[in-house]
């Protein structure tokens, strides 16, 4: 089986596309913030912790969006200065 070709317009992209789209641009972000000298990344064992949380939050959308603040919870979650903007619950901050 072959991969299907990609829709003519951003507009007629299927689901599948749009999530593969997503996910690389996230990749790229990711990858350039941890390349950049000015970032101040969280340790491994904190960004695992902020993304458990978001796991189990209802304010995360299926695409990864959170959708109190509209960002990409996986590059929020990346930076020291990131926090959860479900004030004043904070779910990073109460996580386990
Ligand atoms: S509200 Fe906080 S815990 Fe929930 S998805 Fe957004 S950043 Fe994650």
């Amino acid at each position: 089986m072959t991969a299907p070709s990609p829709s003519p317009c951003r507009t007629c992209r299927s689901p599948e596309e749009k999530a593969l789209e997503t996910e690389q641009s996230i990749s790229r972000a990711l990858s350039d913030l941890a390349a950049s000298p000015g970032t101040r990344k969280v340790p491994e064992a904190e960004y695992s912790r902020r993304l458990s949380a978001c796991s189990a939050c209802p304010h995360l959308a299926p695409d990864g969006t959170c959708l109190r603040c509209g960002c990409y919870v996986r590059i929020r979650a990346f930076l020291q200065e990131g926090r959860c903007p479900d004030w004043p619950r904070d779910r990073w901050r109460t996580a386990p």
